[in-house]
């Protein structure tokens, strides 16, 4: 029996249990280790063991109970992978046990071979999430990734000639150090690629309570990401150093860069920030109520 994690929003509405603000979409599972991940990201509580990930908590769940659950109120399951002996058999296995429930299914991983991309594509896979994480090569080797920053790049782009441009999704921490010219040209760069931005804040892993970056430095890379989203550059209506220009104001709909990017479908709801203190928002609704707010936290408002 293979048992597996699952972030407790994403559980209390498989369970039909789920009382907060903005019910997951997707449905998030991660492998289960229960000395966590093998590999030491600075920044990750599951470097550490124990449950959390993120700001929540992830209880253990057996994989018998989410093949038999009814899945009528997601669009689509992400199952992230930790560092562990036979985590990549283990993840097959999952997917195919996955892949009957007839709900697309996204695939979050560190570098792994190519013959296992393609496995996992004809397994139902339809999107990938590359856990690059830092900005530039001297943050990766500060965050103690488990591989080369040019493994990674590497896995990006043989990912996306198994799965597409536009269906690749690069995992990006905001706050571990990069200066926003470096977050652009990242950004620049992956895009130039054909794959895209999941952008996250960074939450500490002591006081998982905390989110610990710049909210208006936080806006605008997410007004950047959404740009190159909707096929603009950003050097367009953003400074080198990420001041926006009076032409960003211009654009219509620009606010739907506050909502949580991804996958499709993909809203992660309070994952990286307590309610009363949202980066990604998980839903238009709440995005709606909050609309002032984010615009001058981007300071595109008085
Ligand atoms: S963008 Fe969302 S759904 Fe896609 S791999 Fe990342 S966390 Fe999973």
């Amino acid at each position: 029996m293979i048992t597996l994690r699952i972030s407790q929003g994403s559980l209390d509405a498989l369970r039909g249990a789920y009382k907060g603000l903005a019910e997951p979409r997707t449905l998030y599972l991660l492998q289960y280790s229960p000395a966590g991940c093998a590999a030491s990201c600075t920044f990750c509580a599951q470097a550490r063991g124990g449950d959390r990930l993120g700001r929540i908590p992830w209880p253990a769940i057996s994989l018998q109970e989410i093949v038999s659950a009814g899945l009528e109120g997601f669009t689509r399951i992400c199952l992230q992978t930790v560092l562990k002996p036979g985590f990549l058999e283990e993840a097959a296995l999952i997917v195919k046990a996955l892949s009957g429930k007839g709900v697309p299914i996204s695939l979050a991983s560190t570098p792994a071979p190519t013959y296992w991309l393609e496995e996992m594509k004809r397994l139902g896979v339809d999107f990938l999430g590359v856990g690059l994480d830092a900005f530039t090569p001297r943050i990766h080797l500060k965050a103690s990734k488990p591989y080369p920053w040019a493994t990674y790049i590497d896995y990006t782009r043989r990912a996306l000639r198994v799965f597409g441009p536009g269906h690749v999704y690069v995992h990006l921490v905001a706050g571990l150090g990069e200066t926003p010219s470096e977050a652009l040209r990242l950004l620049d760069m992956l895009y130039g690629m054909g794959a895209r931005a999941a952008l996250f804040p960074l939450v500490s892993t002591r006081r998982p309570w905390k989110t610990l970056v710049d909210k208006r430095y936080y806006r605008r890379l997410q007004l950047a990401a959404w740009l190159l989203n909707t096929g603009r550059r950003p050097s367009d209506f953003f400074t080198e150093r990420l001041e926006p220009t009076e032409k960003l104001l211009g654009i219509k709909g620009l606010e739907h860069a506050f909502l949580t990017q991804g996958c499709p479908g993909c809203n992660r709801p309070f994952y990286t920030e307590r309610p009363g203190d949202m980066y990604n928002y998980p839903s238009p609704a709440l995005l709606g109520k909050n609309l002032e707010a984010a615009m001058r936290e981007a300071g595109l408002k008085r």
